[in-house]
């Protein structure tokens, strides 16, 4: 459930019409529901009632800091992926006890920084990273909380490139591999072990995979516990998926997924980590663009919108589906036509849709593309020297620029010519 609804015929952003948005800030734009981010954080920390717990939000799904401020006055943690992100959880004002770090490449400078401001723990994906952190940390007479994160071997079920738990991917040691790997840890200075590590990838529709993992991951910390070693913690990655409108069956609902946390889980006495990012965001945010121009081709139509994959880029790289809905509910009395929905930049890949049914669309309607809050806004760029479109977030009948739209000249004058072309 979200909170973009039609109101007299009018698609509403909670109390805001959001015809009214794109009227002030142009489109394309993205708008956020905090009214929306609060219910999913707390679907999770329901599902997870009863069982010592920390939600840390995936922020690499949507990092703007008013998204971050949000979840962070519920309480809620950031797992990170990058010193940027650190920064930029820590700019939010997330306590750094509650950010855990995770990425299977750290560099020195950022594990230094992690420990200078402290960090809930980091997880580690590798032997050779467990001795950088290593080196660092007693180079600063420091200790540094880790969590292994463990390739489970399960297959996720989900797009290939966001499947990250089968042996063949590059996340995580193997679990072959954990108990040697531990017993290292154990004897290197400046570790501290705090737990163990997972995430098997993203966009799962069903429980089962997770289910398998954990029990891969109960099993490995009793047998970890008993070679004594300190396993207070277990973090169970993200991961949950949402309904995007093309699956055949709806995803878990994080109570279910709680629940089987709580089975397979729960009587190990350690907290429970989860890192959940898009079930947070994905549907607490829509991408709005208005219709450039229709094109009639030999034999499909084209709705060329102001967004493009630069903006957007799932259905480009993933073969994602959004639903794509009109702004104006009266536009849905109109005929049915069929179009490829497109971007104007210069790629055939520039493609949202294919062949969707839809009712007719004419020059300057606008439409709204759904779900687009997680890997939305976070994973657009300035190809083609399109500005950053701007971030909008509303919170019952307000609304506010959490991003603004960058002018020509402070993208140009970036770059930098050198003495000879002068
Ligand atoms: C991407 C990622 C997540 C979040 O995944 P979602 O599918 O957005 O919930 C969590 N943990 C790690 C380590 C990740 O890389």
């Amino acid at each position: 459930m979200d909170h973009f609804n039609y109101r007299n015929g009018h698609l509403y952003a909670e109390d805001v019409s959001v015809a009214e948005i794109a009227a002030s800030v142009g489109t394309p734009f993205y708008v956020y529901s905090t009214a929306t981010l609060v219910r999913h954080f707390k679907l999770f920390d329901d599902a997870l009632d009863g069982l010592d717990h920390c939600i840390c939000y995936a922020m690499k799904a949507a990092s703007n800091q008013a998204i971050l401020k949000t979840l962070g006055n519920l309480g809620a943690g950031m797992d990170v992926v990058s010193g940027g992100e650190y920064r930029r959880a820590i700019s939010a004002g997330i306590p750094s006890e509650k950010i855990v770090f995770s990425g299977v490449g750290k560099t020195l400078e950022e594990i230094k920084l992690v420990l200078q401001n402290g960090i809930r723990q980091f997880n580690v994906e590798s032997e050779s990273e467990l001795k950088h952190i290593s080196s660092v940390a007693s180079s600063m007479n420091t200790l540094a909380p880790i969590a292994i994160r463990i390739n489970p071997d399960v297959d996720a079920q989900t797009h290939e490139k966001i499947a990250t738990g089968k042996a063949e991917n590059k996340f995580g040691i193997p679990l072959s591999r954990a108990r040697d790997v531990y017993a290292d840890a154990a004897k290197m200075p400046g570790i501290d072990i705090v737990g163990i590590d997972l995430h098997i990838g993203s966009q799962l529709t069903n429980l089962e995979p997770f289910e398998k993992a954990y029990q891969k991951l109960a099993d490995l910390t009793q047998i970890l516990k008993q070679d004594g070693h300190k396993i207070t913690r277990l973090d169970l990655g993200g991961g949950l998926g949402i309904p995007y409108g093309s699956e055949q069956s709806a995803p878990p609902l994080p109570l279910e997924y709680g629940k089987m946390v709580k089975k397979v889980l729960g009587h190990l006495d350690c907290e429970i980590e989860i890192e959940p990012g898009r079930l947070i965001v994905g549907n607490a945010g829509i991408l709005v663009s208005s219709v450039l121009c229709i094109k009639s081709g030999e034999n499909r139509n084209f709705a060329i919108l102001d967004a493009a994959m630069n903006d957007l880029i799932r259905p480009a790289m993933y073969e994602a589906y959004h639903d794509i809905v009109p702004i104006e509910q009266q536009n849905a009395s109109r005929a049915e036509k069929v179009y490829d929905v497109v971007g104007p930049v210069c790629e055939t890949g520039d493609t949202f849709a294919k062949e969707r049914r839809m009712n007719e669309l004419f020059e300057n309607d606008l439409v709204a593309f759904r779900s687009a809050g997680a890997y939305g806004a976070v994973m657009s760029s300035e190809y083609n020297t399109r500005p950053l479109i701007p971030e909008v977030m509303v919170n019952k009948d307000r609304f506010s620029i959490i991003r603004k739209r960058p002018s020509y000249t402070e993208i140009i004058d970036r770059d930098i010519i050198p003495e000879w072309l002068k």
